[in-house]
């Protein structure tokens, strides 16, 4: 693109064909924000299908479907959303998002990792189906070339025009594993962060978030509430800015007693303290939080006796996840429901107050989104499964197929159907449910 300022014209419609157009207006790409628009349409009817273009000089979009959130508090018999994450565009095609698209859900959760910021490298798992273009990202013109990329698949495009996207980023907006201002390489934090704020920029432009999130600095506000009627209360949260390093150098680890340290965070203080806020005053059916990194204890001890948890999810934040247990606990939020994605593997997992203990309380259930096409084909259960299941009794379901998780809220279920497909290696493969757990309101945990 030149340099230079653009218009772009923006039509909203109440029909698939334009007929009935229900707000114009016009709005200006800015190169210094790599030519993105964000376009905030107020006063829109409640819970119905829009449709919306662009126009710039001779070119029009594609159409694209929105569909509005119903109104706080009113009566909802029935939400679908998919949950997705993790398309690594070298290991696999992106089959599961057409897959997505197909669904016409009412919205899409993407728990992160989007773009991975590798190199052209063939694959970090020796899985290639086609190439990155360039170098490791680090600059700003990297990240938005990175994004260019991924956009230009035709999948990827499928599936954001079929409907709303609900996103947040895990590691791989970034960097492999970052944790706050330190990244994997030791590098200055003060210089980790001009990367950090070159990635945040980019997934700003091309994302589409509200002004609210527009980058200060090294840092973007990415956590947010959203309700859908009285059926849903969604917390978006971001488990990357604002935690403690990893507990003992990040890995598998085996009693480590940092991973205990009651003084490090997950959220950081002050998102921390706005979930618990929100956990308070939550009063639809399903409290939904939509994060990262898996928060239920994944014991190894069989496959791993030496590295039994790993420190990057929850598991390396102990007390804090004690925290958020705790809180759900004692406010009592309606039917708590934890998303997560990043470990390219399907699972369903009650939530116990202690994991050590198959009696304890189970206090709400965890849906584990497998990736979209990160880790290539996979296998129908992973290597260490036979080993891991007997330690982990509140695992419910698992598979290490590619994919995404359906989910159907209504009054009286969450149900969750574990989409997998068989090969992501070669084109167009049909997509099945390898499982299903549901989990009726008012009873703690899943259902087989
Ligand atoms: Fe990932
Ligand atoms: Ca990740």
């Amino acid at each position: 693109m030149p340099p230079v300022r653009i218009d772009v014209e923006y039509e909203v419609a109440r029909d698939r064909l334009f007929r009935n157009i229900e707000r114009k207006g016009a709005t200006a790409a800015h190169p210094e924000l790599g030519h993105s628009v964000h376009v905030e349409v107020e006063g829109l009817e409640s819970g119905r299908d829009y449709w919306y273009r662009f126009r710039a000089g001779d070119e029009i979009s594609q159409t694209g479907r929105a569909r509005t959130a119903p109104a706080t508090g009113s009566t909802v018999d029935r939400v679908r959303f998919a949950v997705c994450g993790c398309s690594h565009y070298e290991e696999g095609l992106f089959t599961a998002y057409r897959r997505i698209a197909e669904e016409a859900f009412d919205f899409v959760i993407h728990t992160g990792d989007y773009i991975y910021e590798y190199r052209a490298d063939g694959g970090q798992d020796g899985i290639s189906v086609r190439q990155h273009r360039g170098n490791e990202s680090y600059t700003l013109v990297d990240y938005r070339n990175r994004y260019a990329q991924y956009k230009s698949d035709a999948n990827l495009i499928a599936a954001h025009a079929s409907a709303p996207f609900v996103v947040s980023w895990d590691d791989h907006e970034v960097e492999n594993n970052y944790a706050g201002d330190i990244d994997e390489k030791g590098t200055p934090p003060e210089l980790f962060l001009l990367r950090r704020a070159a990635a945040y920029q980019a997934y700003y432009e091309h994302m589409p978030l509200r002004a609210s999130a527009f980058p200060a600095g090294s840092q973007l506000r990415l956590h947010r509430r959203l309700r859908f009627g009285n059926l849903i209360d969604l917390s978006v949260l971001d488990t990357r800015q604002w935690r403690s390093d990893q507990a003992c150098g990040d890995g598998n680890r085996t009693d480590c007693a940092a991973a205990l340290d009651p003084a490090r965070t997950m959220l950081g203080a002050e998102q921390e303290q706005w979930l618990f806020d929100n956990l308070a005053t939550a009063s639809a059916r399903w409290t939904v939080l939509s994060q990262q990194v898996y928060s239920f204890a994944r014991d190894m001890r069989a496959s791993d006796p030496t590295g039994r948890f790993s420190m990057d999810k929850w598991d390396g934040y102990v007390p804090a996840r004690d925290r958020l247990y705790s809180r759900l606990r004692e406010t009592r939020a309606p039917n708590p429901i934890v998303l997560s994605g990043d470990v390219h593997q399907h699972f369903g997992a009650d939530l116990k107050l202690d994991f050590s203990n198959p009696k304890s309380e189970t206090i709400g259930a965890e849906l584990t989104n497998t990736s979209i096409s990160a880790g290539g084909d996979g296998s129908d259960v992973a290597l260490n499964w036979d080993q891991i299941k007997g330690d982990n009794p509140h695992i419910r379901y698992h598979s290490n197929r590619r994919g995404y998780i359906a989910c159907t809220a209504t009054p009286e279920s969450m149900r969750a159907d574990f989409k997998v497909l068989d090969a992501v290696t070669r084109p167009d493969q049909p997509v099945r449910v390898g499982g299903t757990l549901v989990v009726e309101a008012g009873k703690a945990g899943l259902q087989t």
